[in-house]
């Protein structure tokens, strides 16, 4: 019998109508013959919820404390569905992380999983039709239980899949599958049939959320195919595959946006040949991962440097620059209401202007660019927050994006 993982996210098990859709989109896998390994999420909201409670009462909690605390989501998520699917006669067993067990390294907050037993998925699956296992968690080699950080748990579904032979894995959600920009800012957005991993990785970096990038990760390592579709709906979804050359070579195929940016200026700083690392190595020491970098034009004994981190660390990243700019002389500013616009296709690599035509389109809505950064297939901009759908909407239209525009 052949194996197939299917993720459901926050919005697709919110209530218990959504956990009866999400019973009958299983029993329908069971009824093809599939051995069903289901990676759930917590209900929508409930991780945040748990997060901001977390923080309102500790200013800087325990990262390994709020770990145990973020991962009872996904815990009450399995167990309740474990109970619908027993009730409805189906022969199931949830599975927590540390069960499996889906080992990680000690990064709380963002661990990174180091390696699956497949061993103990296989002899449960011998036992049982369906296996309900947790998603977004792990632990540690020493038993600590860790998350894999927001959106985890399509990591958790790819890795699985990846461990398990690289079967099939469905990500279920909220929307129809990926589509040219998010379908909830842009009523415009077109559905993709089919998105290579590459493609899909620059979206995921990008801040487009549908996928974590770490499960689009897995995925390209371990060749896993993804379907990307509704919980909704029955209709098919998005197939993340290798590029073929059976793909159009998009000039720019999808716009994503990434609200979570903070933008960090330090200037009147000493120049010489230790000024960037004696910035970035405390914040790489804390994990803290650095997005944008521009240093500003050389002057003789200093230097400008402006760079953006995810909003969350910018508290971390400004305590840490503080003590640094008191030891080394110099200022700074910080601000949270930026956000970063990306245009992304392969067809960039051979084709030059894209840049200028987006950077035209953005001034003619009047948004101003603060940062730009490029890659062989992507472009960002970064701009002030309020301006994000609107640059999201024009760019979405000035390259032909829009549904009806292709065949
Ligand atoms: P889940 O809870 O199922 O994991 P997420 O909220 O994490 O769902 O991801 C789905 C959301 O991703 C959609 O509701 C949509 O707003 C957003 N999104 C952003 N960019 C895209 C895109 N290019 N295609 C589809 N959805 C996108
Ligand atoms: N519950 C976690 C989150 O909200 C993981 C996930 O939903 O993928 O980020
Ligand atoms: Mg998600």
């Amino acid at each position: 019998m052949q194996t197939l993982v299917q993720k459901f996210g926050g919005t697709s098990v919110e209530n218990i109508e959504c956990l009866q859709r999400v019973k009958n989109k299983v029993i329908e896998a069971v009824q093809n013959n599939y051995n069903v390994v289901v990676v759930l999420s917590a209900k929508a909201g409930k991780t945040s919820r748990l997060h901001d409670l977390a923080h309102s009462l500790v200013k800087q909690p325990d990262l390994s404390e709020l770990d145990s605390l973020l991962s009872t989501g996904e815990h009450a998520s399995v167990a309740l569905f474990s109970l619908i699917l027993k009730n409805a006669g189906i022969n199931a067993r949830s599975l927590l992380g540390w069960q499996i067990p889906i080992i990680t390294d000690n990064t709380f907050g963002k661990a990174k999983i180091i390696s699956i037993d497949k061993k103990t998925i296989n002899s449960q699956l011998k036992k049982h039709t369906v296996l309900v296992t947790a998603g977004f968690q792990g632990v540690t080699k020493d038993g600590f239980i860790t998350t894999l950080g927001r959106g985890g748990s399509d990591t958790s579904a790819v890795a699985i899949a990846a461990a398990l032979d690289s079967c099939p894995c469905e990500i279920y959600t909220d929307v129809n599958g990926v589509y040219t920009t998010d379908p909830n800012i842009c009523s415009s957005a077109r559905k993709l049939d089919h998105i290579s991993y590459e493609e899909m990785l620059e979206m995921s970096s990008m801040g487009a959320k549908v996928l974590q990038i770490r499960s689009v990760e897995f995925a390209k390592k371990y060749n896993v195919p993804i379907h990307v579709r509704s919980t909704f709906t029955n209709n098919t979804g998005t197939f993340v595959i290798k590029e073929s050359s059976m793909m159009e070579d998009a000039l720019v195929s999808s716009i994503a946006y990434d609200k979570d940016q903070a933008c960090i200026t330090l200037y009147d700083i000493p120049h010489n040949a230790a000024t960037a690392s004696a910035i970035f190595t405390p914040l790489a020491d804390h994990n803290i991962s650095v997005d944008m970098i521009i240093q500003a034009a050389i002057r003789n004994d200093s230097t400008d440097i402006t760079f953006t981190v995810p909003k969350k660390d910018l508290e971390q990243t400004q305590t840490i620059m503080d003590k640094l700019l008191k030891d080394v002389g110099g200022k700074s500013i910080y601000t949270k209401n930026v956000s970063k616009i990306s245009l992304i296709g392969v067809g960039m690599r051979s084709h030059t202007g894209v840049a200028s035509k987006a950077f035209q389109a953005l001034q003619n809505e009047n948004i101003t660019i603060f940062m730009i950064s490029t890659s062989e297939i992507k472009i960002s901009c970064l701009i002030e927050e309020k301006y994000t759908e609107l640059a999201v909407r024009t760019l979405h239209d000035k390259f032909g994006l829009q549904k009806g525009s292709h065949t």
